[in-house]
């Protein structure tokens, strides 16, 4: 039997596609609130990604470095039973803008009722970082923008690669 799930273990699901020095941020303030923080990425998505699920772990590894009680993941299905599954009691969502509000708001009821035990935490996104989305990151880097700054320099790397290769 796994775990009753603990408040002192959060996951932070997303698509991660790539990651971004908002999503940065959040895992930094977000592991200083907790004893284990899992970075999960979510393999089970309708929407076309840029990259594979193993391509934005590793640039999650290459990126969310110095933090002794961060790990990463990858999960199918239902957040919320992944997260039973790890013993988490808490799940660490972000917020932007009142725009993000609405579904992160339904889907932190949804998985309440789902699983009661669960808490969905939000942080508010950090003022320098609150515009920065993966969608409009691409976009940037699709018409040749410089996202200099807004991702990881990795990232910035693995993003000009692949606008190449898109274009070929
Ligand atoms: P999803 O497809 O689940 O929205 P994302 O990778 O886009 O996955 O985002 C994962 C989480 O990180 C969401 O809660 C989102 O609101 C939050 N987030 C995304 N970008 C930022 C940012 N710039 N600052 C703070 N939180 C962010």
């Amino acid at each position: 039997m796994a775990a009753p799930p603990s408040s002192r273990i959060a996951i932070y699901p997303g698509s991660f596609d790539p990651i971004t020095n908002g999503h940065l941020d959040l895992i930094s303030r977000g592991s200083r609130m907790v004893e284990r923080l899992i970075v999960a990425v979510l393999r089970n998505q309708s929407k076309q990604p840029w990259f594979t699920v193993e391509e934005r772990l590793q640039m999650l590894a290459e990126t969310v470095t110095g933090y002794a009680n961060v790990e990463l993941a990858a999960f199918d299905g239902l957040l919320v039973d992944f997260a039973q599954a790890r013993g988490a009691g808490m799940i660490l969502r972000g917020i932007r803008a009142v725009s993000d509000y609405e579904l992160e708001w339904q889907m932190a009821l949804m998985n309440r009722r789902l699983r009661p035990g669960i808490e969905t935490v939000f942080l508010m996104a950090g003022e320098e970082y609150s515009f920065i989305s993966s969608h409009l990151v691409k976009e940037v880097a699709a018409l040749g923008g410089s996202v200099a700054g807004i991702v990881p320099r990795a990232v910035e790397e693995r993003l000009k690669r692949r606008v190449a290769e898109r274009s070929r």
